[in-house]
């Protein structure tokens, strides 16, 4: 079982201004940073992200989503990471999220649902190299 994960707070919680609660429930369930910024995605780079998406209907929907600001992806370290995290941000549709679940506090819809988190160790380590190539994370 892998240690790390890739969390993204969306464009959406960003422009809501929740970075600061979003961060302080992940650290709260004992999530070390390891890596964190702000950047507004490219077309290419977020097309890239979500290459396994490419062919699903909302695949367009959800590029242009994740360009329309600023987002902040944060590399994170505790054991178990991914399966962790994605129980903290709970179901992809926040009316189906559970109580105390990031998603059920601060998603607004299934489309723009205010944080990403890797789904396997293989695309943790992808998704980390997306946002942090070439940076050492300690
Ligand atoms: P993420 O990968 O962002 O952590 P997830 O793993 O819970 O989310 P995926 O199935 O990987 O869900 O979908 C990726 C993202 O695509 C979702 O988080 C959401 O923003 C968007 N999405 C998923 N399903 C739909 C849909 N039916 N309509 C519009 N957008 C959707
Ligand atoms: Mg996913």
């Amino acid at each position: 079982m892998g240690n790390k994960t890739l969390a993204i707070i969306k464009p959406d919680a960003v422009k809501r201004n929740n970075i600061g609660q979003i961060i302080a429930m992940i650290t709260e369930a004992g999530f070390k940073i390891k890596g964190l910024r702000m950047t507004r995605l490219s077309k290419e780079s977020a097309m890239k992200f979500y290459e396994v998406h490419k062919e699903r209907p909302f695949y367009g929907e959800l590029v242009e989503f994740m360009t329309s600001g600023n987002c902040v992806p944060i590399a994170l370290e505790k054991e178990n990471a991914v399966a962790e995290f994605r129980k903290l941000i709970g179901a992809t549709d926040p009316a189906q999220a559970e109580e105390g679940t990031i998603r059920k506090k601060y998603a607004a819809s299934k489309a723009e649902n205010a944080v990403h988190g890797s789904d396997s160790d293989e695309n943790a380590s992808i998704e980390i190299a997306h946002f942090f190539a070439g940076e050492s994370l300690l």
